[in-house]
């Protein structure tokens, strides 16, 4: 039988994904200059150089070989490569047997809270957040528990989300640097949050385990990103190469079950089980062998910086109000009026202006404009921008 949450979920794709649509269509009908799209996150810095020679070269292997199935969890030189990487940044004893492929951080996280949380479990996560985090936590047949970030900086607010936690609690997730808000957790509020998860684990007398994703952890403007297994035994690493090595639309990245975790045999069962009941056979074995080599290309992060401070300068001039980006390459932006529906409706109609409501987010009140897109773009959007906010001075 059909369900009702599936259509919906299939006919009301979320704010993002519609608004991209929208700005598909409306370049084709307007001209490519004249859409100010500001909705999604797809990395406008190319594909690193090495990126385009190792597929090259892989396409020289035999195909039968190149496009095979491989195990489950991905080709074990992947992992491996994978595992070294995490041990040679950040001196932690990662093994290449709790490192699992997946298609992006998207199914790393499906997966992983299919690995941890059922029916009557608790997911905390922190608002606004990335709104597919409450589908996949539904899909589970957990229940979503939103607790807002700290009001003044972004950090987690401590005392709010131990105020949250309970026996229910399977899971927290956290995203730093953070989508939508550009927030890094700091060391020490990292500290104090897993101090306080470490306390709430002994509470209860079972695991809460911290599921960390990290599809922009390269991608800082000068603050050091906190690596959490540091700092908590029971945490799952989900990462991507989608923003790292721009390459979203190729679906690549793992997860990383902390060798640090108590129970990290049945952990790493539980998400290969996961992964398998939702039908992921393996990752696209074309992309594990090109992270495989690419693993360790920088990620340029310079073309995102200069756009932030052309795009925050140009906000500056104009008189808006917005969260200073630590990382990722979002700006959240005050909302000119309280209903951050009504506004972001009214950019896009009035100005073609496309700016995702905070309530995409579970937020109320903001607005996010992604700016990884050409300068050109930013430049030539000063007058949509303008014409906003004159048109709440009317
Ligand atoms: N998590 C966050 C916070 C994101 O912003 C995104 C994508 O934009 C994802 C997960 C999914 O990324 P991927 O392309 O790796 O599936």
């Amino acid at each position: 039988m059909l369900t009702e949450r599936y259509i919906k979920l299939g006919s009301e794709p979320n704010a993002i994904r519609s608004l991209f649509a929208y700005g598909q269509k409306r370049k084709a009908e307007i001209g490519e200059d004249k859409v100010y799209d500001f909705s999604i996150g797809n990395p406008s810095v190319p594909a690193p150089e090495k990126v385009k020679e190792t597929i090259s070269k892989l396409l020289e292997e035999p195909a039968d070989q190149l496009h095979s199935y491989s195990q489950s969890a991905g080709l074990t030189s992947t992992r491996q490569a994978m595992a070294n990487n995490l041990r040679q940044r950040f001196g932690i004893d990662a093994k290449y047997e709790h490192v699992y492929m997946t298609h992006g951080a998207a199914a790393g996280l499906a997966i992983t809270i299919g690995a941890v949380a059922a029916e009557g479990d608790e997911v905390v996560v922190i608002t606004p957040y990335f709104c597919e985090y409450s589908v996949w936590i539904e899909t589970a047949r957990a229940t979503v528990v939103e607790v807002p970030a700290r009001e003044a900086d972004f950090q987690l607010d401590v005392p709010a989300m131990a105020a949250a936690i309970n026996a229910r609690t399977a899971a927290v997730i956290i995203d730093s640097p953070n989508n939508p808000v550009g927030s890094v957790y700091s060391a020490q509020n990292i500290r104090e949050f897993t101090d306080m998860l470490k306390a709430k684990e002994a509470e209860v007398g079972h695991p809460i385990y911290l599921i960390s994703d990290e599809p922009y952890r390269e991608i800082t403007y000068g603050d050091e990103v906190p690596f959490v297994p540091d700092y908590y035994d029971n945490t799952i690493l989900c990462y991507s190469f989608s923003k790292s090595l721009s390459l979203p639309g190729e679906r690549i990245g793992y997860i990383y079950v902390s060798d640090r975790m108590p129970d990290v045999d049945n952990v790493w069962f539980s998400v290969c089980g996961a992964a398998r009941a939702m039908g992921y056979i393996c990752a696209s074995v074309l992309f594990q062998r090109v992270v495989e080599e690419c693993v360790n290309e920088p990620s340029d992060v310079e073309a995102y910086r200069q756009n932030r401070e052309l795009f925050t300068s140009m906000l500056d001039e104009l008189g808006y109000e917005y969260i200073q980006p630590q990382g990722a390459f979002y700006l959240w932006i005050k909302a000119l009026e309280e209903d951050d529906m009504a506004f972001s409706e009214r950019a896009k109609s009035q100005f073609d202006l496309l700016l995702c409501p905070s309530s995409c987010f579970h937020g109320k009140g903001w607005a996010r404009a992604g700016y990884c897109i050409s300068p050109e773009t930013i430049k030539n959007s000063r007058v949509a921008w303008e014409g906003l906010k004159a048109s709440y001075q009317d």
